[in-house]
């Protein structure tokens, strides 16, 4: 488990809120976590002595969702973590739109598993705010009815073709410049009344309602005419990679509807990169990866996204079909937060290296991590350092500069 081997020493102090009766399943897990942290039980309307660093509520108490509601709105200025802890079986689907940041089943025991979960849960809201203020007009929340409106101007918006898919260009960093290798494609909504919305408040929308497939459709294909037109009108070849969304792997139409799409622009399957997140992997194993080996062996490259933060084993990795590991840009803000420590990405590299596929690394800002990553074997670099993702016509300045370097 590569994420239960992080240890973050700064969480011992921190205060976890503990929402609801102490019954024996409670107490089992406030006990684990005591060792790390301090735990508060607090029912009605107790608060804590200060800002706590997370607080888990169990779903399966009565009035649990408003009790969620509730806190959401007195600990939203501070961000504060929410982590759902229930027994029903399909709780990882849900817990996003529930609006949590992390979840537990009560079937899990196993104690560096919990703490794992309970530390991304805490990572993962420091690192909220950074990663979705920047372009948003509106912050996502089940509770919101603008969600529901969102969800239902989907099919409106698609035939209008509100969604623009940008690109952010990725870097190879082996040689002694940076040389441009690829680009994702990610989509923005332009909404009639809300303007730009990210896709961190549809995608979750999407999936839950299952409607993600039909946007993902309308966003490959025009990645896939955009390799065709900058191939026609620049002369130049730029592969794209899209991002696969967790509920299109269970698709049994994936391969052929992607076929069909290169096809029909007269491109490769290998010129679309196909990003999956390492928790698709996940949630149904078995089935995941014959989904990816039907897709290799129709000639797409797989790139696992966020990799270090699904929880797979070592002896699963290894087993993975796949072409590039994508290191979730947590760790790069982990490694060079105060005092700079890359362990957990050369151990990531090391792995990479191991199954002898290339590692991208994401988020990257700033010159010293770029310097950093290059020092301990990165390959491909993505982030704001070099680029925002930007619509396609202003992605052109990338390949003019490229071509110019070629010429
Ligand atoms: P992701 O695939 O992990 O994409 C990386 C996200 O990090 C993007 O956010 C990107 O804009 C942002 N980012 C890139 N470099 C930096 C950096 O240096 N610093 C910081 N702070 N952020 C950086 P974005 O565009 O908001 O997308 C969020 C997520 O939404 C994506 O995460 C992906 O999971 C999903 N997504 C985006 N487009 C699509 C799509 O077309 N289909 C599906 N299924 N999911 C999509
Ligand atoms: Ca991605
Ligand atoms: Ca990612």
């Amino acid at each position: 488990m590569l994420h239960n081997d992080m240890s973050f020493s700064d969480e011992k102090k921190r205060e976890i809120l503990f929402i609801g009766e102490k019954n024996q399943s409670h107490l089992a897990l406030s006990g684990i976590l005591e060792e790390n942290y301090r735990i508060l039980f607090v029912h009605g309307e107790d608060k804590a002595s200060e800002t706590p660093s997370l607080i888990i509520i169990d779903l399966d108490e009565t009035g649990a969702r408003q009790r969620l509601k509730e806190f959401k709105h007195r600990y939203v200025l501070q961000a504060v973590p929410f982590l759902i802890l229930s027994s029903d079986p399909k709780i990882e689907e849900r817990y996003h739109y529930l609006g949590a940041d992390g979840f537990l089943h009560k079937s899990i025991t196993d104690k560096r598993l919990i703490l794992a979960r309970v530390s991304r849960a805490i990572l993962s809201a420091e690192n909220k705010k950074e990663i979705y203020v920047s372009d948003h007009v509106y912050s996502y929340d089940p509770d919101k009815e603008v969600s529901l409106r969102l969800l239902k101007d989907f099919e409106m918006a698609l035939r209008n073709e509100e969604f623009e898919v940008w690109y952010q260009p990725k870097f190879n960093i082996k040689e002694k410049m940076p040389v441009l290798s690829s680009a994702e494609a990610l989509v923005r909504w332009k909404h009639p009344v809300y303007g730009y919305v990210a896709p961190g408040d549809f995608i979750p929308l999407l999936e839950e309602y299952e409607r993600i497939f039909d946007l993902d459709l309308y966003v490959w294909n025009k990645a896939a005419k955009q390799i065709d037109t900058w191939k026609k009108e620049l002369k130049i070849f730029v592969p794209v990679s899209v991002n696969v969304s967790r509920i299109d792997m269970k698709n049994e139409k994936l391969a052929d509807k992607l076929l069909e799409i290169t096809a029909s622009h007269e491109i490769k399957p290998q010129d679309l990169l196909l990003e999956i997140t390492e928790s698709a992997y996940m949630e149904d194993p078995e089935r995941i990866i014959d989904q990816v080996k039907k897709l290799r062996d129709c000639g797409f490259l797989i790139e696992m996204d966020d990799f270090g933060t699904g929880y797979s084993s070592l002896a699963m990795v290894s087993k993975l079909p796949i072409d590039a590991l994508k290191i979730d840009m947590r760790f790069i803000r982990e490694a060079f937060k105060g005092k700079t420590d890359t362990r957990m990405i050369e151990i990531i590299i090391e792995i990479a290296s191991y199954l002898k596929v290339l590692t991208v690394a994401e988020g990257v800002e700033d010159d010293k991590q770029l310097s950093h990553l290059k020092r301990v074997g990165c390959d491909i670099v993505q982030g704001y350092y070099f680029s925002k993702p930007v619509p396609a016509k202003q992605f052109n300045r990338f390949l003019e500069e490229k071509l110019e370097l070629m010429s």
